[in-house]
């Protein structure tokens, strides 16, 4: 299908090349990487696919801006920032349009996260103008302690497909903020937006060399040099906890500092004496948001036993409800997931959770013609032994279990390697706070169905990562403390 007029010059205004110290320029040998449409499985256009070479320039870049960026002073770095997020929100028709092409999920909600990414941009360019340090007396009198906060140094950072431009505004912002200068990789099927957003921050005036952008289907074999670099000081990752894993061993080699942002299985719990209305609205979103392509998005709820019947019926009848489409159409609701083997996964948890028990409330199946579409499905009576309570779903699936006890509902949420978040309904103040002490997770959405929010600190416990992003913590990921021992 070919692009419309306004998607073709969308496209054609965003780069294709790697941004290397300042220059844009092709991959040595001149590989190409497509980029596919997930509503129609066909490549729409190409970018640049670097190679190891290109990689290694890349940290070179990075590492010759390191000293200048760092002595740059704050009040600059953070008018460059707060620049950005300006202009995020100035173009963010076209910033949008561009993600829904490579990403598929509908303009309103690319729209959604070009906000929410901007929001870090203008987040850090507060926290930049406030690194500070401390001073005071030793305790014995005859001393005294100098404390200072100086930025880490070179970073790397590998961002995912399901926020193509969020996710690196979270790392990117603070790294700006506290003098950082970067290498990022984006994911491969989404490459146009951090390229977009590059480019952008080039026009804001962020001098050459500070973020180079390197674009490449072969993760691995980029990243190696790269982490490999004794130079690189830092490297930030969001995404599987299995590629996730993979990365601490190799950071371990230079004992680099490391965030890892990785995956979730959160729980959404709903107890007797929540309001049902308030727990579906947020349910819509602790699931839907995003196709449910998020790290947050409730991947179970468990719902007390009173409440179970009408919770899934009114969940089903909003979900299945929604107009799925290509995230270009007007009034989609529900974009295709990001490719074939997403949608094949999303179609083997139904089905294994239907063959172990499970009914079927709506939906259930993935779409036929074109594209990676999957219908909005609800399933009740979930068994115990069912993958789709273990597993990171990454679709528009809800399934439901109940209890009948805050122990057994606790102990249900607990019951997994992720910790990233859960969800509480409950009326009760006092049960809130039980609850919300006893889950295993980093954050906790308490009669709310989102979390995400730049002032915030975001991030795991447990396989779910380590590490902050936002918030007073964000900034200091990218800032090394030097302790000085004053003899007076
Ligand atoms: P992924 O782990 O497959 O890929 C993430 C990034 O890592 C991509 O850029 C990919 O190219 C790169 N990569 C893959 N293998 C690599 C290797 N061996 N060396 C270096 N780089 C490599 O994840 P995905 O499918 O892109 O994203 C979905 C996952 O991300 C989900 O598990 C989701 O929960 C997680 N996620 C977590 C958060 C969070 O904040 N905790 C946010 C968004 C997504």
């Amino acid at each position: 299908m070919a692009l419309t007029q306004d998607e073709q010059k969308a496209v054609d205004a965003a780069p294709n090349q790697l941004l290397i110290g300042g220059e844009w320029r092709d991959a040595t040998g001149g590989g190409r990487l497509p980029i596919e449409d997930p509503s129609t499985g066909e490549a729409f256009c190409e970018v640049a696919d670097a190679t190891p070479d290109d990689a290694k320039a890349a940290i070179d870049a990075a590492c010759d801006a390191q000293a200048d960026w760092a002595t740059t002073p704050p009040n600059e770095r953070s008018e460059i920032l707060y620049k950005a997020f300006k202009a995020i929100g100035e173009n963010v028709d076209d910033l949008a349009l561009l993600m829904t092409l490579e990403m598929g999920k509908s303009v309103a909600e690319s729209k959604a996260e070009l906000t929410y990414a901007a929001e870090f941009f203008r987040w850090f360019s507060g926290e930049a103008l406030r690194i500070d340090g401390y001073f005071k007396n030793a305790g014995n009198g005859a001393s005294r302690v100098l404390v200072m906060r100086q930025p880490v140094g070179p970073c790397y950072f590998i961002t995912p497909w399901n926020f193509p431009n969020a996710m690196g505004t979270r790392k990117i912002g603070p790294a700006l903020a506290a003098g950082c200068t970067m290498v990022v990789k984006p994911a491969q099927q989404t490459p146009l937006s951090m390229l977009a957003l590059a480019k952008l921050l080039s026009d804001c005036g962020l001098p050459g060399g500070v973020l180079n952008v390197v674009t490449s289907k072969k993760s691995a074999d980029v990243s190696e040099p790269i982490i490999g670099d004794p130079r690189l000081r830092k490297l930030s990752f969001t995404g599987s906890t299995e590629v996730g894993r993979k990365l601490i061993a190799q950071a371990a080699d230079n004992v680099l500092k490391v965030s890892m942002e990785l995956g979730g299985n959160a729980p959404f719990l709903v107890f007797e004496d929540a309001d049902v209305d308030d727990a579906i609205e947020g349910a819509m979103i602790a699931k839907m948001r995003n196709v449910g392509e998020a790290c947050t998005s409730a991947n179970r709820f468990h719902v007390h036993e009173s409440l179970a019947e009408e919770f899934a019926e009114k969940l089903a009848k909003k979900m299945g409800a929604m107009k799925v489409g290509r995230g270009t159409e007007e009034g989609t609701e529900v974009g295709p997931l990001i490719d074939a083997d997403q949608r094949d996964k999303v179609a083997e948890l139904v089905d294994d959770a239907v063959s172990k028990g499970a009914t079927c409330v709506t939906g259930g199946d993935k779409r036929n013609g074109e594209g990676y579409f999957f219908e909005p499905t609800v399933l009740s009576g979930v068994t115990d032994d069912a993958r789709v309570l273990d597993e990171e779903i990454f679709g528009p699936v809800a399934p439901i279990a109940t209890f009948s006890s805050d122990e057994e509902a606790i102990a249900a949420a607990n019951n997994t390697e992720y910790g990233l978040v859960s969800y509480v309904y409950t009326s009760d103040l006092k049960r809130a706070l039980r609850v919300c002490e006893a889950l295993e997770t980093g954050m906790i959405g308490l009669n709310q169905g989102m979390v995400s929010n730049a002032g915030a600190p975001f991030g795991g416990v447990k396989q779910s990562g380590t590490g902050r992003e936002g918030g007073n913590e964000g900034i200091h990921e990218y800032l090394e403390t030097k302790y000085i021992a004053v003899n007076l």
